[in-house]
């Protein structure tokens, strides 16, 4: 699944050289000009990752980190700093401020990518071509395979995706608000029944090696992925 990248650039020569880019390496960028902007798209579609451009027209960079940081459904949207000072006390205000990573520039679309991968890695093993493993389930998103106690257990993309978050996300509750944020990327324009609808598609392909009672009910709550 490609990551969705949010720029928030204004300068529109280093956006299209950033959009370019990470179309090329596989992502799939959203543009904004402004902090505002930025916030608009975030409201309608939470990206896996943000890339900040320090100083921006209006609200700067730093103060749209710091109420991204202040809210708990942005809280842990991880954000990448762009940069044009070098300057060491600067550098420390935007980690401060709760920044994952800056970059400095001018920067190569090489180190671009290394930082991006490298805050995915740390911040959304669910969107990382890793495989991952738990109690005896093996999900390997490079061959699109889940795997239960030796067995293929075949699923849709949707239940996919789910069980690659819960088993990168085990033990803690998550709402179906923020499940639709984490694993559909919407949560305006999708209802929270359609949760309720792919676990129960993901109880049932989790049948065949007893997984099923792993993905549970937590009444007026939400839902956990737990040993039982
Ligand atoms: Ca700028």
């Amino acid at each position: 699944m490609p990551a969705r990248i949010l720029v928030v650039e204004d300068e529109p020569a280093i956006q299209e050289l950033i959009a370019l880019n990470l179309e090329q390496a596989g992502q799939h960028p959203v543009m904004a000009a402004s902090a505002e902007e930025g916030l608009r798209r975030i409201e309608e579609e939470l990206p896996d990752l943000v890339l900040l451009d320090w100083m921006l027209p209006g609200q700067s960079g730093i103060e749209l980190a710091r109420r991204l940081r202040a809210d708990a459904r942005t809280r842990a949207l991880p954000i990448i700093m762009l940069t044009a000072r070098g300057d060491e006390e600067d550098k420390l205000r935007g980690l401060e401020t709760g920044a994952d990573d800056y970059i400095t520039k001018p920067f190569s679309m090489k180190e671009l990518q290394a930082r991006i991968k490298a805050v995915l890695r740390r911040r959304a093993p669910e969107i990382t071509e890793d495989a991952v493993e738990f109690h005896g389930l093996r999900l390997d998103p490079a061959t699109h395979r889940v795997t239960g106690g030796g067995e293929t257990l075949p699923m849709g993309p949707t239940e996919f995706r789910l069980l690659h978050f819960f088993i990168t996300h085990p033990e803690r509750v998550y709402t179906r608000s923020q499940l639709l944020d984490q694993v559909w990327g919407d949560h305006v324009f999708i209802e929270e029944r359609t949760v309720d609808v792919h676990i129960r598609r993901l109880r049932a392909a989790l049948e065949k090696s007893g997984h099923e009672t792993f993905v549970q009910t937590i009444r007026g709550s939400g839902y956990r992925f737990s040993r039982p």
